[in-house]
């Protein structure tokens, strides 16, 4: 292949992706018809992650954002569909030859006290990676771990420490020594910064901002935050039950959102400027993925839902450069 084209290949080519989960093991008497028996957390997510973006990824709790994260790094097994990592299908590779891909594909959790072994130091925390990905000797380890420790902003002092030790802060930047510490190029960062407060969320997006550029680093960059996403993103892809509704450049999309549910989104978070006139606000809750909504799953609390948009499920239309909405509203839009 050439290096031209290799260069248009994406990092990592997601197509067709579901993740359903079927119930009726122990639910079987709580879920009695056919229907119910299958959760549709994923439901044909079709995206690429360029190389050396942030791909942020949007939608209200429950939407599949998280799963998307971890079905992307094969954490957790896809129903169907294919995930590609440099032109790698991931879904043909045995449990050996997946760990040995898993050095390029880390992940930064939410919850930066739970992913931390509290039984173990901050060297063996940092270290794990290492000894599965690499044969450094110990002394090699060590110092590769200081050092990682000094670049998320913390001692080589800190490495006897346990993670009871520290806090929320510096909880999650060991959380983030030990994705990058095997020098991954890809990173699912999984709503990194929701657990901090405030005040300390500023810092730990410049950190994995810096580190991005420094590494030269690809994020999928999950939250429910709008102006965080807004912040960090290079795309954005808004997630409605299971499936992407709108994916384009960040700052278009949240300028000047095309899909009534991005649209509702920004409504609701006055600090994020929008322009584009009067938005609804969301009405009611996301509907069970045990039983979505036919059509257009966005139909039970769209404000401009039309008799269409309950029997027929919208495709994806081009209505900018780079910018794809599924939503009857666009179909025949000019790209
Ligand atoms: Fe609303 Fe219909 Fe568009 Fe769905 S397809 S977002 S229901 S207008």
């Amino acid at each position: 292949m050439t290096a031209a084209l290799q260069e248009a290949r994406p990092l990592v080519a997601v197509r067709g992706l579901h993740k359903h989960y079927d119930l009726r093991r122990g639910l079987r008497r709580l879920v009695d018809r056919p229907a119910q028996h299958t959760v549709r957390a994923l439901d044909g997510v079709t995206l690429d992650i360029r190389r050396g973006e942030t791909l942020g990824v949007i939608g209200e709790s429950g939407c599949g954002k998280s799963t998307l994260g971890r079905t992307v790094l094969r954490l957790l097994e896809p129903t169907s569909g294919s995930v590609a990592f440099d032109g790698v299908e991931l879904s043909t590779l045995d449990p050996a030859a997946m760990t040995v891909m898993r050095r390029h594909m880390q992940i930064i959790f939410q919850d930066p006290y739970a992913s931390l072994n509290p039984r173990r130091t901050v060297e063996q925390i940092v270290g794990l990676g290492i000894a599965i990905h690499a044969r450094n000797t110990a002394h090699e380890t060590r110092e590769r771990v200081a050092d990682m420790l000094q670049r998320v902003g913390l001692s080589p002092a800190h490495m006897r420490r346990y993670p009871h030790q520290f806090s929320g802060g510096q909880r999650q930047r060991i959380g983030i020594a030990r994705a990058l510490v095997v020098k991954p190029q890809f990173v699912v960062c999984d709503e990194p910064v929701s657990a901090l407060d405030v005040s300390i969320q500023a810092q730990i997006l410049a950190l994995l901002a810096e580190l991005k550029r420094e590494l030269g680093l690809t994020y999928l960059f999950i939250s429910h935050d709008l102006a965080v996403v807004g912040h960090v993103s290079d795309r954005v892809a808004v997630m409605y039950l299971g499936q992407v509704v709108e994916l384009g450049p960040a700052r278009a999309l949240l300028k000047s959102p095309a899909h009534p549910y991005t649209q509702a989104l920004l409504a609701a978070v006055p600090r994020v400027e929008a322009g584009g006139g009067e938005r609804q606000r969301l009405q009611g809750d996301v509907p069970s993925p045990l039983r979505p909504p036919s059509g257009c799953r966005f139909h039970t609390r769209c404000p401009h839902a039309m008799a269409k948009c309950s029997a027929i499920a919208p495709t994806p239309v081009m209505v900018a450069p780079g910018h794809a909405v599924a939503c009857h509203l666009h179909e025949g839009a000019p790209a």
